[in-house]
């Protein structure tokens, strides 16, 4: 399948420096890195910088999962951007949205809320990531009900969001907040899971557990179309554009 990972890439000026020391090829590099591992996921990566933001209808069209982390800066996404983006996944696109990324234009017009409204907090606290659907093929392969990240900016409740039409992982952090942290929702024919865990300061994305979650959380929101678009029966009912 055919991933896009996507980062904001500019960092606020007091995490330039933790961020290079933790992930010297960016976010966008060790989560690339992370994903060749798997011999069935071809791998690009893009920033905002480039062309198009990074966000091309020509990679867009190539895209089966886009794996997507912005910060501070997600009110410089253009429109047309946000719009294909949304297009693409109602047509079938997985979409998985990381940590800061709860505020991003594609995040709040797929959910119809204000997706940027939680608690937040950094004070490199502790976070208890507990599965509460072990069921769920996002929570394959971890071995204990909950894990532990040693630092993480502590996110909390209430987060303006649908409830999720799968809950896999609430989050508690040493300060007692509580988030819902690991959320699916299917939009169209496509899929969507956030993952709150990542703060660009903590090496979060090193941790087997995590790793784990965000290799299943992409084969799950890849519907298996290899394609994107609707299928031939609804485009010949021609009920849709
Ligand atoms: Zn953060």
């Amino acid at each position: 399948m055919n991933v896009l990972v996507w980062y904001e890439n500019k960092p606020l000026p007091e995490a330039v420096e933790a961020e290079r020391r933790i992930y010297p090829n960016g976010i966008h590099g060790a989560l690339g890195e992370l994903f060749v591992t798997q011999p069935d996921f071809l791998v690009r990566t893009r920033v905002m910088q480039d062309t198009g933001q990074g966000l091309t209808d020509e990679d867009l069209d190539w895209t089966n999962v886009l794996v997507y982390f912005s910060h501070k800066h997600w009110r410089d996404i253009a429109d047309d951007r946000v719009a294909a983006m949304q297009k693409r996944v109602l047509e079938g696109m997985g979409l998985l949205l990381l940590h800061s990324s709860h505020a991003s234009k594609i995040f709040s017009r797929l959910m119809g809320t204000r997706t940027q409204c939680l608690r937040w907090r950094e004070a490199d606290e502790w976070q208890r990531v507990w599965t509460v659907n072990p069921a769920h093929p996002i929570a394959q392969g971890l071995e204990k009900e909950y894990f532990i990240i040693p630092k993480d900016e502590t996110y909390g409740e209430y987060f303006e969001i649908p409830q999720p039409d799968e809950q896999v992982f609430l989050t508690t952090s040493q300060g007692g907040e509580v988030l819902r942290s690991g959320c699916c929702w299917y939009r169209g024919l496509g899929r969507i899971f956030y993952f709150s865990s990542g703060h660009e300061t903590y090496p979060v994305y090193y941790q087997s557990e995590v790793r784990q979650i965000l290799i299943n959380a992409v084969r799950w929101v890849h519907t298996g179309n290899k394609r994107i678009g609707w299928p031939n029966w609804a485009r010949e009912s021609g009920f849709i554009e």
